[in-house]
């Protein structure tokens, strides 16, 4: 059987995919929050984040991790609302800027086999919290849109940031006091979802716009946003 403190893939070089979106909405409120439950990246928040780390929440609700973000103990930039909840299978809350560091894994921690062994994870990874009590009798299993929409959120990453690289547990990097996602989570499953991109939907929307590559840059055309000099 999987061990969590072993979740660990990473991206191929190639393979990266189109820039897609994920469902995604501003938990309400959550903004005023941002200034003591994040921090300023110490690495570039483009081309400095280099993993995503998986958790599960080990509680049983969106609000109750919420509450935990209003105490301004932990953070995370996505959260994905559980099985009883009606934002499931709809949206994922948004709950930190990507450009922030999340507080969601000890800043001591590290692992060898990712980013070289480097500490303060949070400041060069994303972090995605998934609700689920983790509870084994009985078994408390995470539904397939939730495995879905947290690959969706990978591939969304791995699309934006040129060097992703590491996808893995919270478990790996702090074994001796973290599980999650835990055990009932389908890590082999969520990695080809990953890979394979199979949980996507068309994007003709976005397919019938004309690509940067195709356009002939244009000084000459006057914008509102253009500054009068
Ligand atoms: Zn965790």
């Amino acid at each position: 059987m999987l061990e969590p403190r072993n979740y660990l893939f990473d991206l191929p070089d190639n393979g990266r995919p189109e820039p897609l979106s994920i469902p995604e909405e501003l938990y309400p409120g959550v903004r005023d929050h941002w200034g003591k439950s994040t921090t300023s990246r110490k690495f570039d928040p483009l081309t400095g984040i280099r993993g995503v780390v998986i958790h599960a929440t080990a509680g049983g609700s969106s609000s109750g991790a919420m509450s935990v973000m209003k105490a301004h103990k932990a953070s995370w930039h996505w959260l994905v609302p559980d099985e009883n909840e009606i934002q499931h299978g709809k949206l994922v809350w948004a709950c930190a800027p990507e450009t922030r560091a999340a507080w969601h894994v000890q800043n001591s921690k590290f692992h060898p086999d990712v980013n070289n062994g480097k500490n303060l994870i949070n400041h060069w990874t994303v972090g995605i919290e998934i609700v689920n009590t983790q509870k084994k009798t009985p078994v408390d299993g995470f539904s397939e849109w939730q495995v879905d929409v947290t690959a969706q959120i990978v591939r969304y990453c791995w699309a934006k940031y040129p060097n992703l690289k590491h996808v893995f547990s919270h478990a790996l990097v702090d074994p001796q006091r973290r599980t999650d996602p835990g055990k009932n989570f389908p890590w082999e499953e969520f990695k080809e979802k990953i890979l394979n991109g199979k949980m996507e939907k068309s994007k003709s929307l976005v397919a019938s716009a004309l690509p940067m590559s195709e356009l002939t840059a244009n000084p000459d055309i006057a914008l509102c946003c253009m500054s009068g000099n």
